[in-house]
């Protein structure tokens, strides 16, 4: 099946440094692998739009907004936090990620396509309401599944972040909102130092100790994920799609393999063909060891394009 591959140029223009772990190469390295592997001929590619104003501001603060907005008229760099340098550049890269998952949405909500994947990054579930955190600027997931809401009016968005890091910043921006279910597995205690202790019934947090091996992260997505998607029947699924709990990633202390990825993907291909016409949004955030990054996302895609 040809799925709605979503990037743009626009995203390799935001730089932190070569030493920064977030780098323009982690797109070249997946996208090496995809032609290497054969997957990238059927993709069917699109260019990523740039996100509106009116868009970021249904989960962004309009003065946060707007202050990552005006560093594209400026020359000189900010910290916004000891990770996460705004540079003149990062707008039109962060507003190309965004864009490309309100892109998919419009796409698979008008019956365009079931699957699409957003090769974007900056990435976003670090992003709070109304601060950039974590390498992350503006909350792309959060963005088109507030999109999905307030412009086709579904009431059942499922958000799943298998990332190694807790989505911290799509938790706080639906803390309150239980269109959304957000389910998410992470190593705890690490960044950003919270999640393990929410108590809301559409937070699914799922809490893991350095060390978690394959085993125990599919146990994990059988005992909790599992029960509550189909409980929640969801309308859309977004994956923030996160590598970076991969073993050969020294960012994490994990022990995943790409094999791991192929079945969290096809689990959640099942919930979608269940109850949400099988439309799944991935949208990529972490991920940092070129090599592993490369042959993980290969695998998620060959389960999405149902070659595997
Ligand atoms: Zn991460």
């Amino acid at each position: 099946m040809t799925i709605a591959y979503i990037y743009h140029p626009d995203c390799l223009l935001h730089d932190m440094g070569e030493a920064h772990p977030e780098q323009p190469a982690r797109i070249h390295a997946i996208e090496d692998q995809l032609v290497a592997s054969g997957l990238f001929d059927f993709l069917q590619q699109h260019q990523a739009p740039l996100a509106t104003r009116r868009q970021l501001s249904r989960v962004h603060d309009l003065t946060y907004v707007d202050k990552v907005l005006s560093f594209g008229q400026q020359q000189q760099s900010e910290f916004l936090d000891p990770d996460t340098l705004l540079t003149p550049q990062t707008p039109q890269a962060a507003l190309r990620s965004a864009g490309a998952v309100v892109y998919a949405t419009e796409l698979l909500l008008s019956h365009k396509k079931r699957i699409a994947f957003c090769c974007v990054r900056p990435p976003g579930h670090h992003a709070v309401r109304d601060q950039a955190m974590g390498f992350c600027f503006f909350n792309n997931v959060a963005v088109g599944a507030a999109h999905a809401i307030h412009e086709y009016g579904l009431n059942r968005v499922a958000i799943v972040d298998f990332d190694v890091h807790h989505g911290n910043g799509t938790e706080d921006i639906f803390s309150n909102d239980p269109r959304v279910l957000l389910c998410s597995t992470f190593q705890h205690p690490f960044y950003p130092y919270c999640g393990a202790e929410t108590q809301k019934k559409h937070i699914v947090n799922v809490p893991l100790p350095a060390g978690t091996n394959s085993d125990q992260f599919r146990q994990a997505i059988l005992q909790y994920w599992l029960p509550a998607l189909h409980k929640f029947a969801p309308q859309l699924i977004f994956i923030s799609a996160g590598f970076d709990a991969h073993y050969d990633d020294d960012m994490s202390n994990f022990h995943l393999h790409s094999t791991d990825y192929a079945w969290v993907t096809h689990e959640m291909m099942i919930i979608a063909d269940k109850y949400a016409d099988g439309r799944i949004i991935s949208v990529l955030e972490g991920g940092y060891e070129l090599h592993s990054l490369g042959r993980s996302v290969a695998a998620h895609m060959k389960v999405l394009m149902h070659l595997a």
